[in-house]
């Protein structure tokens, strides 16, 4: 936004977000002010291990809320997925009186969304029929089934948005499903479930939200609340995703990353994002690379895309990174490009598109695939040729 633009804007966020270390202890209360049944959508395998699914449907029962596991998910959502998650809750004879919990990465969150909004939305037969772009146009109409989410990876924010992204590899697409009212009633997030997530699942979903942050910070429908939120998102994210990665245990870092990961969804919600989520969700689809994976491979190109557009923009966020004055604009926004590269390489993560397993006949699909709602967002406009030869470039 430029001085000469005038003030005009509208902010959407969750009702209700519960933030704090151990605060999964209210499950049971919050979850019994939406209904007496539970649907549970698990994201891990992992929060049955540790003990934490049935510490949640403890609290549960003692609040009075009846609990039913209705699926476990450990990969990202696919259109059968929902579905099939539809036809359970219809058997069960789902509705007044009855909530999905979701606890579990972006995966699950977006799933139990899905599949709260098509429980009573039924005038299509398959979630692709109210997919943007894909489907037959159909719209969420009614309320979903009310929805608690609870994230356990710090990274999609997905628990803050209004849409979930669904998959398909046969046709292959990534899509969402989108409606104001697919945001969760309550958001609980408790960043003690983060820590048993891997060191390599951290790198890759805060990656994400710290692509987030950026993407919506720069963007071509940028706000004032959202940036506001960006700014405070990176501030911790930035300082602290090493740690949370090398140190996964620490509480610190791990509070930094859902709380940045939180705000990274309510900035993307009100703000678009750009170039290296669109591209994201095609390297998803067609070489089945994870979301914050693909995200973190993009991100540092994506800002050299833009930096001739928004080099204030990117300026400031060197300046945040660095802690240092940086009076010529150009040095700082090319020190805020440094900051992630030296990141990632600290963390892993790729540079290359080979080393993600892309292989260049894919690489028109990749383009076709990229435009979508992420990529419109991007501060300036790509032609498929551009796309093309950037992504050759980092073959
Ligand atoms: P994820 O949910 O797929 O989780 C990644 C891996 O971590 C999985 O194997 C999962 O089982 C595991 N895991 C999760 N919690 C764990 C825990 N506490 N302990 C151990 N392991 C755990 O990954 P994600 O990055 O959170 O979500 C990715 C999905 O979210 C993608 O489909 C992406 O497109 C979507 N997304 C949605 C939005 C939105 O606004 N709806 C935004 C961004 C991304």
């Amino acid at each position: 936004m430029n001085a000469a633009q005038s003030l005009s804007y509208e902010f959407f966020a969750p009702g209700r977000i519960v933030f704090g270390w151990g605060r999964r202890a209210e499950t049971g209360t919050l979850a019994a002010s939406l209904g007496r049944r539970a649907f549970i959508v698990c994201g891990s395998r992992t929060l049955f291990a540790t003990g934490v699914f049935d510490e949640l449907t403890q609290f549960l029962d003692e609040a009075g809320v009846q609990s039913v596991q209705l699926a476990t998910v450990s990969r990202e959502p696919e259109v059968d997925d929902v579905d099939a998650v539809v036809n359970s809750l219809r058997e069960h004879d789902a509705g007044d009186g009855d909530l999905l919990l979701a606890v579990g990465g972006g995966s699950a969150i977006d799933l139990a969304k899905a599949a709260a909004a098509l429980a009573t939305n039924r005038h299509g037969e398959s979630v692709v029929d109210f997919l943007e772009g894909v489907g037959r146009g159909l719209k969420i109409e009614r309320p979903p089934l009310p929805l608690m989410a609870m994230p356990t990876t710090s990274g999609t924010g997905s628990e803050a948005t209004k849409n979930a992204v669904i998959s398909s590899y046969d046709p292959p697409f990534k899509k969402s499903l989108r409606s104001e009212m697919l945001v969760p009633n309550i958001v609980l997030v408790d960043p003690e479930l983060s820590v048993s997530v891997p060191a390599t699942v951290t790198a890759h979903t805060g990656m994400d939200a710290i692509t987030q942050l950026i993407e919506s910070y720069i963007s071509n429908r940028a706000q004032p609340i959202p940036q506001a939120l960006c700014i405070s998102g990176l501030k911790l994210a930035v300082p602290s995703i090493v740690a949370a990665v090398e140190e996964g245990q620490l509480r610190g870092p791990r509070e930094n990353m859902a709380h940045a990961s939180l705000l990274s969804g309510m900035a993307l919600a009100n703000s678009g994002l750009g170039m290296a989520h669109g591209v994201a969700a095609a390297l998803g689809v067609h070489c089945r690379v994870p979301h914050g994976l693909a995200c973190a491979v993009m991100l540092p190109v994506a800002m050299r895309v833009n930096r001739e557009v928004r080099t204030r923009e990117l300026a400031e966020l060197g300046r945040l990174f660095t802690g240092e004055t940086l009076t010529d604009d150009a040095d700082a926004a090319d020190a805020a490009i440094e900051t992630i590269e030296t990141i990632g390489r600290r963390i892993g993560i790729p540079t290359r598109l080979s080393e993600i397993g892309v292989q260049a006949e894919q690489l028109p699909a990749l383009v076709t695939s990229s435009r979508g709602n992420s990529m419109s967002g991007n501060p300036r406009e790509l032609s498929d040729t551009e796309l093309l030869d950037r992504l050759k470039g980092m073959l």
